[in-house]
């Protein structure tokens, strides 16, 4: 549902732009997709009235990695041991997907996604078996009305080849989506690659990939040192000794990269993204960098990665980022001399909004409630028993609030979950398509 002017009236207003003081109570107009005033008592005319009274509104979350095809097999390798999610089922159980597994994959993916708020993901694919693979993984993301950065990967049909020491290039499909699906950086769902760099190519290839991206004017989004043999690579030490990072680069994970790296890192403009609750939860992959990249001047975006391999919503990710923090940094184990002591709930908010527009190249447009922004606009209720009587509205949805208190949901104006509810989907039958994927994918295990 498409709709022309809107009035969010009397929330609570988490703006999250530079400079905020203590969140007003105020309104937020809608018009064609953008934000178009904020203050209070601003007048509805015409417009739709989304009475806010009891609500925190606030910016949608945003998620700068995130394998949404794998949402049918979610939580199977979350309790066994990772050889099980990288030695099985990427490998064995990859070449499976038909273009229609990774369709429902993707939609309810996203779906979930909007769910808890978050309404911008980046779909971080690597299943392109097929351009129809490709097309489908797209038409997921646009059925579900998500704002999405489509990062284009490898095909899982040969994963050992095209993933350890891979001497192919990336494929070149990537330019036919470029040339016709995605060919605009303006529309609801963009281009990225989802590239391989130095840790899963042979040496010539990371370098051809990235000439490709940046000749298609994309960036590209790089796993990165997450478990320790990745790391001795030392491969952001590679790309920095060629003379290619660049603000165009997303780096993932970067647990075992060394801190020398992350200084590389941020002369270069370099984001960070941290699937906070995977990379706690999959035994090997080494400790949260956020120290170290705070020290070196790098605030890092949050990401919900694989949900085969836990928990994908960004309140889960704010509150583990912090529980670690304090914890462990606050404990006095810090690597790094220059890392701040303390990391609060405003910080890891800004790290879920603001950080994750500029890593997904959509600073401009969203992760704050500005005027000339797109209305990507979340209401959480204050009033749930979880979270009521609200004395700070920022520590209550940091600390406090799970996706089932997301009562409201716009993405560029459109209501996608309104009263607690996603609007526009037969979700009995999106779960029985779901469940027959995952008995298609999960055949004979
Ligand atoms: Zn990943």
């Amino acid at each position: 549902m498409t709709t022309a002017r809107l009035l969010i009236r009397g929330g609570t207003l988490i703006t999250l732009a530079e400079g905020q003081g203590d969140p007003p109570v105020g309104d937020v107009l809608v018009e064609g997709g953008r934000i178009v005033a904020i203050g209070a008592g601003l007048e509805a005319g015409d417009a739709e009235v989304i009475n806010a009274a009891s609500m925190i509104v606030m910016p949608g979350f945003v998620d700068t990695h995130r394998h949404t095809w794998q949402t049918c097999v979610r939580h199977r390798y979350a309790d066994v041991t990772p050889d099980q999610y990288f030695g099985g089922f990427l490998p064995e159980r990859g070449p499976r997907y038909r273009p229609e597994d990774v369709y429902i994959g993707n939609l309810l993916g996203a779906l979930s996604a909007i769910d808890a708020g978050v309404t911008t993901i980046l779909d971080w694919s690597q299943i392109q078996n097929t351009p129809d693979h490709t097309d489908e993984a797209i038409r997921g993301l646009r059925d579900a009305g998500i704002r999405a950065v489509f990062a284009h990967g490898i095909p899982m049909t040969e994963f050992m080849a095209w993933g350890v020491d891979s001497p192919r290039v990336h494929p070149s499909d990537i330019r036919r989506v470029r040339e016709t699906t995605l060919s605009s950086d303006d529309a609801l769902v963009t281009l990225a690659m989802a590239g391989r760099g130095p840790e899963m190519t042979a040496d010539g290839i990371w370098q051809a990939d990235l000439k490709l991206a940046r000749e298609l004017g994309i960036r590209s989004s790089i796993h990165m040192g997450a478990f320790p043999f990745n790391g001795e690579k030392g491969a952001i030490s590679q790309m920095h000794a060629a003379g290619l990072l660049g603000d165009d680069l997303t780096f993932i994970h970067c647990n075992c990269c060394h801190d020398d790296e992350f200084k590389m890192m941020a002369d270069a403009g370099v984001t960070a993204s941290l699937g906070v609750n995977v990379e706690q939860n999959c035994i090997g992959i080494g400790d949260l960098p956020f120290d170290r990249l705070l020290a070196a001047g790098i605030e890092p975006s949050l990401s919900g990665d694989a949900e085969t391999l836990g928990c994908s919503d960004m309140f889960t990710q704010m509150r583990q980022a912090i529980g670690y923090y304090r914890s462990w940094i606050g404990g006095g184990h810090s690597r790094a001399v220059d890392a701040p002591s303390y990391l609060g709930a405003a910080d890891a908010l800004r790290f879920a909004t603001v950080r994750g527009a500029e890593a997904n190249g959509l600073a401009k447009k969203v992760g704050t409630l500005e005027v000339g922004k797109a209305a990507d606009i979340i209401c959480i209720r204050a009033t749930d028993l979880n979270l009521a009587p609200v004395s700070n509205p920022i520590a209550a949805v940091v600390h406090g609030a799970h996706p089932g208190n997301v009562d409201t949901v716009l993405v560029e104006g459109r209501v996608l979950k309104r009263a607690g509810v996603i609007v526009g989907h037969d979700l009995l039958r999106l779960r029985e398509i779901a469940t027959a994927s995952q008995k298609h994918i999960l055949a004979d295990d």
